[in-house]
C-alpha cells in the first residue's frame, strides 16, 4: 500500500512538536514505523514516545529559561 494509513493510536510527531506545531503522524504497517508528511519523520513507536517524552522535559526547561529574561 502506497498510501499512508493512519494507526491504532494518532502520534503527534516529535520534530514537528519541537517547532510548536501539532501534526499527526502516518503508521506505514510494512515496517511498523510512524511517519511525518510534513518533516519526513520515521520511527517506532519506543522512539517515538521517547522523543515526546523527551521534547516535553526540553519544554519544561526553555519555559523556565524564559521567564529569567
Ligand atoms: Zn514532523
Amino acid at each position: 500500500m502506497a498510501q499512508g494509513r493512519k494507526g491504532k493510536l494518532n502520534y503527534r510527531c516529535p520534530w514537528c512538536l519541537a517547532r510548536e506545531i501539532d501534526m499527526d503522524m502516518l503508521y506505514d504497517r510494512d515496517k511498523d514505523e510512524y511517519y511525518c508528511l510534513r518533516c519526513s519523520f520515521t520511527g517506532n513507536e519506543p522512539e517515538v514516545l521517547r522523543l515526546n517524552a523527551q521534547f516535553r522535559a526540553k519544554y519544561r526547561d526553555r519555559m523556565r529559561r524564559i521567564t529569567d529574561f
